[in-house]
């Protein structure tokens, strides 16, 4: 018999990581309009007003392990991770040094490990758990001036299955949303003839907007979506399919 019943009914701790803006904001606020206790991390600037946050960069281990520390004590063990924090760095490969290469990875990639990694414990703690990365379509197909994005990204899948192959038998699920272009302010520093190019491409014939990719999120941690594990979501219009 399917299982589909929330497992508590204690307001569930979310972290998303940079939920101060862009897709990740959206994700938070749809958390939170259904009644879950929201935490996001911020890096830059200062916290947003009126919502729990706390300060962190993912490209260090030290502010990760102090973030979730002070999460803890506050609100308790995470239930469901959304790491969302990304960068681009886009050049073509030739141009492209190797800090441009590592930086990216570090934060998209060793990042979201980071994260994922330090979750696991109140995981283990509440025999539950939701981990879900958001990736990029490009992550499947590849993009000029993006080797380093792309390896980012990709990347995440191959984590995300051995977590699961990991966990999965501990009632933790880890799975990928891969959105396309979506209007944040990511998208809004290409040039004009890239956004056209693309524009072309996509069976949809528009950009996403965030909500369309928290829509995807929301049903990953739904307690509905329990047996899926290790999958890829796109939400990209079409733009990925079939690969
Ligand atoms: P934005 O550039 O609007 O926001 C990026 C967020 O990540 C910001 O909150 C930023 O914090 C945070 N961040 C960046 N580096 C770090 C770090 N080292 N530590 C902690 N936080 C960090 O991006 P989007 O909202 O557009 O993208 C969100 C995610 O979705 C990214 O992973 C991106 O790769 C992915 N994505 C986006 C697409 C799009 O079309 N927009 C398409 C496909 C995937 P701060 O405000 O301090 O800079």
């Amino acid at each position: 018999m399917a299982v589909a019943t929330p497992e508590t009914t204690e307001p569930r701790v979310v972290l998303v990581t940079g939920g101060n803006r862009g897709i990740g904001k959206c994700i938070a606020d749809s958390f939170r309009a259904q009644g879950d206790r929201v935490i996001i991390t911020y890096r830059s600037g200062d916290a947003p007003e009126g919502v729990d946050a706390v300060q962190c960069d993912v490209s260090s281990t030290k502010s990760v392990e102090a973030a979730y520390k002070e999460i803890e004590s506050t609100w308790g063990p995470v239930e469901i991770l959304v790491a969302n924090a990304g960068i681009t760095k886009d050049t073509l490969l030739m141009r492209m040094s190797e800090d441009d290469f590592t930086s990216v990875l570090d934060t998209n990639l060793v990042g979201a490990f980071r994260v994922a990694k330090r979750a696991t414990k109140g995981f283990l703690k509440l025999k539950r758990g939701r981990v879900i990365f958001i990736s990029s379509v490009v992550g499947v197909t590849g993009a000029p001036g993006q080797a380093n994005y792309a390896a980012s990204k990709a990347g995440l899948t191959g984590m995300a299955r051995a977590i699961t192959r990991e966990l999965g038998a501990r009632n933790v699920t880890a799975n990928v949303v891969a959105p396309g272009y979506i209007t944040t302010d990511m998208t809004a520093e290409l040039p004009e003839d890239v956004t056209a190019n693309y524009m072309t491409s996509i069976p949809a014939a528009r950009f996403g907007d965030p909500e369309e990719v928290a829509n995807a999120v929301q049903w990953l941690a739904s307690p509905g979506a329990g047996y899926v594990n290790g999958t890829v979501i796109r939400v990209d219009g079409g733009l990925g399919m079939g690969l």
